[in-house]
This record gives C-alpha cells, structure tokens and sequence, in this order.
C-alpha cells in the first residue's frame, strides 16, 4: 500500500462522518477536505521536486475510491482539483508550475475547475468568452454556471475562446488566483445529490498574466486529451466505484449482523440474487476502469500520445460504464433494502444519499455528448479489440 492510499484509508472514516451533515445542510465539508489538505492529499500529484508525494494516476484511482466510500461529494471535490494539477504538471510553463505547484503540495492550495459555459453548455472544447488583451496582460470575463467547491477554491482554471477573433474551438485554459479575480457567487446549489460539492454559478472577472495561459494559447484541445479528459474520467469513475463498493459492504455487513431486518434475511434466494447483481455491476466496472487505467499509464510512461480513436473510445467509455453500472448497483441495493432501509433518509445505510450522488454520475459530463462522440469513432473505428 503506498503512503497516499493508507493516508485515505485512515481519513476516509472522518469524510463519512461530515458526509450526512454536508448532504443535509448542502453544506461544503470543511472539515473533510481540511483533513485531506493537512495529510497532503491535495499535492497528490504533485512531483517531489515541488514538495508533492509524487503520485500518479494510479494513486489518484485508488485514492479516490477510498475516499468516495465515506463521502462522494468530498471524494469529487478532491478529485476534480488533483484533475487540475495534472493539467498543471503537464503542461504549465515552468514560471506557473513553479508558482503554485509548492503552494498546491504544501498549503492545500485548492483549484477549481470552469468550463461550462451558458451559452455552449457542457462541450468541454469549444468556448464563448473571449480573453481580451490588455497591454501584456488578459482580460478574463466568464460566467460559469456550475463551479464545484467555486466559494473556497483558491484558484480557478477556465476555459476561454483564445481571443475576440478566435473560433469557438480555439480554446485557452487560463489559471487565475482567487485574488486576482472578482468572483462572485450569482446561484446557489441546492441539487437533488453531491449536495456537499457547493457546485455554484459563477461569474468571474480578472485580469491574467500571460504566464497564466496554460499550454499554447489555444491549445487546450492537446490538454484535454492529454490530461484532463484522461484524468477526469478515471477519477471520477473511481469515485463512483468507491462509492457503491462502499454501499455493497455496507448491506453486507448489515445482512450479517444481529439487526439484520426479517425482510433481509441472508437465506432468501432473491436476496442473493440481488446482491450478486451489484456484485457482477461493480466488478464491471472496476475491471474495465484497471484495464483503462492500466493502458493509459503504459502511454505515460513510454511517451506515447493518447489521441489515436481506440484509446479515446475507451477513455470515454470507461466514464459512461462507470457512471451507469455504478448507479445500477446502488439502485438494485436500493431494491433490495425495501421502503425501510432502501428509502429512508434515516436508515441504517445511507442507500438514499448514494442513490442521489450517484444520479449525478451520467450528468457530470453529459453520458449523451460522451455516447455520441464514441458512436461517430465507432464508426471509422468498428468494434476494436481490448489492448
Ligand atoms: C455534481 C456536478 C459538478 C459539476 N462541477 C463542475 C465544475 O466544477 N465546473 C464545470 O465547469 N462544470 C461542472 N459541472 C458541469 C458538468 O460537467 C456538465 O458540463 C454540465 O452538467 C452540463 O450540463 P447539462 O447537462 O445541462 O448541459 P449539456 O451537456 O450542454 O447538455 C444539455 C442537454 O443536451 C443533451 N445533449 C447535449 N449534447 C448532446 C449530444 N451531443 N448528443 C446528445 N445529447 C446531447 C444532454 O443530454 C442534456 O440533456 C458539474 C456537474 C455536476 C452534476
């Protein structure tokens, strides 16, 4: 076990004890996500010359899943900044990187994420607002309609069109410091589920050094194939996986304990049957996340770019497999536990708060834009093999 993974292992009982109250209240888990920035977790991917545990996306698979079997929206705050700092680390001029990679392994500085936009919605690579020059700087006026953790971030990375003349797909990923930006919270979030990520809309006005552009100036397509797609999605599947892995122990535990309700009984023949569906849909799940896992490490660390179809289907289908076969699982324990611990917010296992979270999963970049992008490489790609 590496030191991150039994970092989490020992913080992820405090997440699930904020996890009710976060959800209750739509409340930011303050305390969680302090814990998480004292151990260090937020500099996860940070490399050691910057102070960082120097952590790949390995770690940051196992981290998440650990940490979402206590609190999910805890587990995707964490997640989507350590999905920033890949972007950072891998293609920040060395004057950012050196800027706030330490701040990131040694403060907890948290980044936020902006991309959606009103106007284009969820398309992560195409963009509205322009960044306007200003003597050497950038003028940056964003609304952002949904900002997870977007009150307490300490800095934001936004997509922006690279220019007043640039085409909607000539995007640049542009970092500000919470202090160089007026940032204003015009939306609250009182959502169904991941009541405790605080996604708020945004609007956002600042102006950015030129240093603060990320990769080229409207280069963010190489980025989000490179980093943040690849690491988003791992992590968030992971996430979710943590999650209903989480719920499975749980009934089980409950199954086999004294307070065991009748109408769970462990001699039930449809009982099984149910818990081996969620079983066979986690297994699912977590398989394919390792083997995509697994294959874009192997292009990590021989060099090798992630842009050819047959990784990018994969890329995108390890989200959507994930987002549906980890739902399905929770929704079938939901089943199986009944009106009294499948449907109540009091019951003893909180079926009712994953079920919520994890309705989230297929939205949290939509499983639609995701499905059609794979069916149009399906069609010059066909049916692929597995690597
Ligand atoms: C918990 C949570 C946290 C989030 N945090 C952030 C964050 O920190 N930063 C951020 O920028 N965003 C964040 N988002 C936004 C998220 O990533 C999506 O981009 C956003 O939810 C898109 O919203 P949408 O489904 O309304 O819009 P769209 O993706 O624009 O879709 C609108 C509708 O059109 C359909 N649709 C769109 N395109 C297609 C297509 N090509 N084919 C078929 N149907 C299509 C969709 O199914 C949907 O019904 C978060 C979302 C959630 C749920």
């Amino acid at each position: 076990m590496t030191d991150a993974l039994a970092i989490a292992t020992d913080l992820m009982p405090v997440l699930a004890r904020h996890a009710a109250a976060a959800d209750a209240g739509a409340a930011f888990p303050h305390d969680s996500v302090r814990a998480l920035r004292e151990a260090g977790l937020f500099g996860l991917l940070v490399p050691a010359e910057y102070g960082g545990m120097d952590g790949d996306l390995a770690d940051l698979v196992d981290v998440a899943a650990v940490l979402a079997g206590g609190c999910l929206s805890t587990a995707m705050i964490w997640a989507m900044h350590c999905q920033q700092v890949d972007a950072v680390v891998r293609h920040a001029g060395e004057r950012l990187r050196s800027d706030l990679l330490p701040r990131i392994a040694q403060e907890g500085y948290y980044l936020a994420s902006v991309t959606t936009e009103p106007s284009k919605g969820g398309h992560l690579l195409t963009a509205s607002s322009a960044l306007l020059p200003e003597d050497d700087d950038l003028l940056v006026r964003r609304d952002a309609p949904i900002v997870t953790g977007g009150e307490h971030a300490d800095g934001f990375l936004i997509t922006m069109r690279a220019g007043p003349d640039a085409a909607p797909s000539d995007v640049s990923l542009v970092h500000l410091h919470r202090d160089q930006v007026e940032a204003q919270v015009v939306r609250d979030w009182n959502a169904m589920g991941m009541r405790g990520t605080r996604s708020v809309g945004m609007t956002l006005s600042g102006v950015a050094a030129s240093h603060q552009v990320i990769g080229q100036p409207g280069g963010f397509r190489a980025i989000a194939v490179d980093s943040m797609i690849p690491a988003g999605h791992l992590a968030w599947s992971a996430c979710w996986l943590g999650t209903a892995r989480g719920a499975l122990d749980a009934v089980v535990a409950l199954i086999r304990s004294r307070h065991v309700p009748s109408s769970m009984s462990r001699d039930s023949e449809l009982l099984r049957q149910r818990l081996a569906r969620a079983r066979i849909d986690i297994e699912l799940a977590g398989g394919y996340l390792a083997l995509v896992r697994d294959e874009v490490l192997r292009r990590r660390h021989s060099g090798q770019p992630l842009d050819d179809r047959s990784l990018q289907i994969r890329i995108d289908t390890v989200k959507v497999a994930c987002s549906e076969l980890t739902f399905s699982a929770v929704d079938r324990l939901v089943q199986l536990g009944g009106a009294m611990i499948g449907y109540q917010r009091d019951a003893a296992v909180p079926l009712e708060r994953h079920f919520r979270d994890l309705r989230s999963a297929s939205l949290n970049y939509s499983n639609d834009r995701l499905v059609g992008a794979i069916g149009t490489m399906t069609l010059l790609d066909g049916a692929g093999r597995l690597p």
